[in-house]
């Protein structure tokens, strides 16, 4: 495997291969991405200028059969946050990198035209992507097919990244093709934007370059995982993540009215079940693979009622931060605003919770779905004014606005979760070094990392620093395997990882050097950020959280602003 640098401003490209001596033999994916970040990137720099750089990164168990394992870390400085970023995606390209022997690009500089990089057998091409400039998502990818054949894997941006607006996405093709998977969050298609990397598009190679020192020995682990992960999350695949949204609305801690409420009262119209129903009706397609190797499958395809598609995969996040969130109760608006903000390459998640603090201001009527679809489809995608104001992030409009709820933590938007109600969640949003983002802790109902352990109520304090604490460390690690995070952050499931590196690499890791892996992660992003001027003093949850109640439940932010400062002197010290 090797990481591949290019310069995108003299197209140089160096070849750096990993070998059993390299420092980043145990560094995929987010470790890798993070890593290079932190050994390479001035802390200082203007994340959209030439210091920064950005990384698409394979996990360590990428092109194994591993389940769940073929995801794409990509990495940068954000310009969202300031500090250091991970967003990682499903998608067909993981897989096809780690066949062409790649486990990282790192995309250095700036170019002043638009590029495309193309990979196939023969190496690697930078081409002009100025006939592809300012097209969605969408149309490109269909340009691209015509082009370089309908099996190719793509990363790419749509207009967002090139407006180099700071909620723009990174966007990779699904397993039907469509642009339906991306890294979201934290602005980093605004970075691949700055470089004027329009397009990667990857030929499928003919023979895979992974090696597997020890193939039975792989498959006697991975195989029995894959067989209880498929069974156990039978529920979970035939409804995906949207079967959250009553149950959230049960707790009281789905965002509703910008975060003013926590249920809402039209939760059966915008429903996982109702839209299974659609689904199921129309023609649409449930229990879909984002990406190969995956067995849990919780993905959709939604279609009109004239099977035409709509959008592909309708999600949690999305659905509650621009339905209950702006009170929006129709899904097939949810769908279009969807469809929209992928074409655009948008966070759904940072949009949604821009629009709610404009609603909340009076600038846009609470469930005005005609309005959001002209501020996505007119002014973002035309780069007005009013669509700067809109692609910016949750912080940047609140401060404009001067909104008395900016639901945000260090720059960036908080997900789908009410922290006060969603004790440990909350915890995550604040202490992350990757600022309020759910992947990175995601402490959502019977989510454990121990079975042996108690954690307490969901909602109560009780042993939240340290289940969050355990489910960042985890998922840390998940996301350096290249595995979607859905595979269980767990104690338990820290042996199995062990024991299929160890079997892919030839090496004795136990369970403890694995978990350590984790730990040198969190650390060196830590370290990146405090550089950076994000330090543990900004670990701040707003202060709505604290003095207002949360409806209907009429719960509070109480933890200590110490323990939340404090919260990573537990690196040295925890018991796992
Ligand atoms: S579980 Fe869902 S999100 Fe995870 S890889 Fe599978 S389809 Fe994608």
């Amino acid at each position: 495997m090797k990481i591949v640098r290019i310069n995108i401003e003299n197209e140089d490209i160096q070849f750096e291969e990993i070998t059993p001596n390299s420092k980043y033999l145990l560094r995929g994916a987010r470790g890798l991405s993070s890593q290079i970040i932190h050994d390479e990137v001035p802390p200082l720099c203007n994340p959209l200028g030439n210091e920064n750089k950005l990384i698409l990164a394979n996990g360590i168990l990428a092109g194994s059969p591993f389940p769940c394992s073929a995801r794409t870390s990509v990495g940068a400085k954000s310009p969202l946050t300031n500090g250091i970023k991970e967003a990682n995606v499903g998608g067909r390209p993981a897989m096809m990198l780690a066949r062409h022997g790649i486990r990282a690009i790192v995309l250095e500089d700036i170019s002043l035209l638009l590029k495309l990089i193309l990979i196939d057998e023969y190496g690697i091409k930078i081409l002009s992507a100025e006939e592809y400039k300012g097209l969605g998502n969408y149309e490109l990818y269909s340009k691209l097919k015509q082009k370089y054949g309908e099996n190719i894997g793509i990363y790419s941006i749509g207009p967002a990244g090139e407006h180099l607006m700071k909620s723009a996405t990174v966007a990779a093709n699904d397993l039907e093709g469509y642009p339906s998977r991306h890294a979201a969050r934290g602005g980093l298609g605004a970075v691949m934007g700055s470089k004027r990397i329009k397009a990667i598009v990857i030929i499928p190679s003919k023979t895979s370059k992974v090696k597997m020192h020890d193939i039975k020995k792989f498959r006697e682990g991975s195989k029995p995982f894959a067989k209880q992960l498929a069974s156990s999350k039978e529920v979970f695949s035939t409804f995906g993540t949207s079967l959250m949204m009553k149950g959230m609305s049960g707790y009281g801690g789905i965002p509703t009215k910008n975060f003013q409420m926590g249920s809402y009262d039209k939760i059966d119209n915008i429903s996982g079940e109702r839209l299974h129903e659609l689904v199921v009706a129309r023609g649409g397609k449930k229990r879909l693979a984002c990406s190969p190797t995956c067995v849990i499958k919780c993905s959709n395809l939604v279609v009109d009622e004239q099977g035409n598609h709509l959008t592909s995969s309708l999600e949690y996040e999305t659905m509650a931060l621009n339905g209950s969130n702006l009170m929006i109760d129709d899904l097939d608006s949810l769908a279009k605003i969807d469809h929209l903000c992928d074409d655009l390459g948008l966070d759904t998640i940072e949009f949604g919770g821009t629009v709610g603090v404009a609603m909340d201001c009076g600038k846009v009527e609470w469930g005005n779905a005609e309005k959001v679809f002209k501020i996505l489809d007119d002014e973002i995608r035309n780069n007005t004014e009013e669509g700067q104001l809109y692609s910016n992030g949750v912080k940047i409009i609140g401060e404009k606005l001067n909104a008395k709820r900016i639901p945000q933590v260090k720059g960036q938007g908080i997900s789908a979760y009410d922290s006060r109600v969603f004790k440990a969640m909350g915890v995550t949003y604040v202490t992350s070094p990757q600022g309020a983002d759910h992947t990175a802790g995601a402490a959502i109902a019977g989510r454990v990392p121990s079975q042996h352990k108690n954690y307490g109520e969901l909602t109560e304090n009780e042993n939240k620093l340290d289940l969050s604490f355990e489910l960042q460390i985890y998922t840390a690690i998940l996301d350096s395997m290249g595995c979607c995070y859905f595979i269980g952050p767990s104690y338990e499931n820290m042996e199995i990882i062990a024991n299929a590196i160890n079997a892919m690499y030839n090496l004795t890791l136990t369970r403890d050097d694995v978990i350590k892996i984790g730990i040198e992660i969190i650390k060196t992003e830590i370290k990146f950020n405090n550089k950076a001027g994000i330090t543990q003093e900004m670990n701040k949850v707003p202060e709505f959280f604290r003095e207002e109640q949360s409806e209907p439940i009429g719960l509070k932010f109480t933890f200590e602003k110490a323990e939340l400062e404090n919260f990573w002197k537990r690196l040295d010290e925890h018991n796992f």
